[in-house]
């Protein structure tokens, strides 16, 4: 098994690059089709020459790397089953303490930190590209604390949920998918409430809007939706990047309207207001707890899927792995192999699913806000700031746009008639 784990890693992952290398840069075109030349959702009639080059080249590489990167998770699990460092990791634990709070969180350490080294120089490349085509404005030193930060929030809530998990293998042979799913219910629930609050400060200043009159404005559109909200933040993103957002997100109490300085720095209010209006959109139609519902449903499927073959995995391949048992922690990467598996097949119909969303959360906006011009001129400047292409090829829209294309976008609202 390892001798062909190994070969065929090591033919297949090339083609797989060659094939999207080919894809992306020869086999499809970023142009519009004939049928929209000419009109607003075409880069011609608001981008120059050089930033639609810019934007063509730069999402191109973009899209390369993250289909090299979508499976490069698996070849590092791959690696860590067949060089034998699964038992390695566990020794190490043990030899620390054999209580199970203690060695296991030190496994999932020993693990985070060797698919953090391997993956670093892909993470780096994306870095550096960003910064080269002008969207990211951070420093390396700025960005290396914000990698540092996501790999200890990674590994404080991932130690935590891996040692449950397994204390819960080790009790119930049978049904430890369920319980586990069971006690991802009010933790997915904490972590939407304690998101806004105590995680994203962690990597940038908030304030409130700096702005009164616009605040005013945001805060009456809120209103009209019901929106509890009396204050509007304002992200300090303008060191790190140039790129533009705004969300509504938390829940309860926590719940904040947040805007990055970028965003405000580079729309005018209507523009402001109706990216606002889309936000709000969200928010009024639930898809923040529809999010949750569904993270809540697909991680009860994904849970007993990843049940059935963890056990047919180690049944048949554990002793060559010197995994003993699926309630051993050493079978952590075979779990985590099925679980990024199982998140690339279901990437496509998440992000589907989110599309969905995204285009109703537009048409709530430009119901809400009917000035199409503000509008339109709001997506063709996130188009120039993020170097983004308004017509992706097909695979790149299935597995990287949780938003319609830009191009389907500004259709909708080139399209749009207000009904009298
Ligand atoms: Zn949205």
């Amino acid at each position: 098994m390892k001798k062909r784990l190994v070969l065929s890693t090591l033919v297949l992952f090339p083609v797989y690059v060659l094939f999207f290398y080919l894809y992306l840069f020869h086999w499809t075109s970023p142009d519009v089709p004939q049928a929209y030349k000419g009109s607003a959702a075409d880069p011609v009639t608001f981008m120059t020459a050089q930033e639609m080059a810019l934007s063509q080249e730069y999402s191109q590489y973009r899209n390369l790397l993250y289909f090299i990167g979508l499976p490069f998770e698996i070849l590092i699990y791959i690696a860590v089953l067949v060089f034998g460092w699964s038992p390695v990791f566990k020794r190490f634990g043990e030899r620390v303490s054999k209580l199970s709070f203690i060695k296991i969180p030190i496994y999932v350490l020993l693990l985070s930190t060797v698919v953090w080294l391997i993956s670093f120089p892909l993470d780096f490349i994306g870095y550096r590209l960003s910064f080269q085509y002008g969207i990211s404005t951070q420093n390396f030193s700025s960005w290396m604390r914000d990698e540092l930060i996501s790999f200890w929030v990674g590994f404080i809530i991932m130690g935590l949920l891996i040692t449950v998990l397994y204390i819960l293998m080790k009790k119930t042979q049978k049904r430890w998918w369920l319980y586990a799913w069971l006690l991802l219910i009010p933790f997915f629930t904490f972590m939407m409430y304690i998101q806004p609050v105590w995680i994203d400060p962690l990597y940038n200043e908030f304030t409130e809007l700096k702005d009164p009159v616009l605040e005013e404005k945001i805060l009456t559109l809120a209103h009209q939706a019901d929106i509890p909200a009396d204050r509007v933040f304002e992200v300090d993103m303008s060191e790190k990047t140039n790129a533009m957002n705004a969300y509504v997100n938390g829940i309860g109490s926590n719940l904040r309207i947040v805007l990055w300085d970028t965003t405000l720095n580079q729309l005018d209010d209507g523009e402001t207001l109706f990216i606002m209006a889309h936000e709000i959109g969200h928010y009024v139609m639930n898809h923040l707890y529809m999010n949750l519902g569904g993270v809540i449903l697909s991680s009860l499927a994904g849970l007993y899927i990843t049940y059935l073959l963890l056990h047919v995995v180690i049944r048949k391949w554990g002793d060559e792995f010197g995994v003993k048992s699926v309630s051993d922690i050493s079978s952590l990467p075979v779990l985590f192999l099925l679980l990024t598996v199982l998140s690339i097949i279901s990437t496509p119909i998440e992000s589907a699913i989110s599309r969905q969303a995204e285009r109703s959360a537009d048409e709530y906006a430009i119901e809400m806000r009917p000035d199409r011009e503000a509008a339109i001129g709001s997506f063709q400047q996130l188009t120039i700031n993020g170097r983004s292409e308004v017509n992706p090829p097909a695979l790149v829209k299935f597995f990287r746009y949780g938003h319609p294309t830009m191009m389907e976008r500004i259709i909708m609202l080139e399209e749009y008639e207000k009904e009298q």
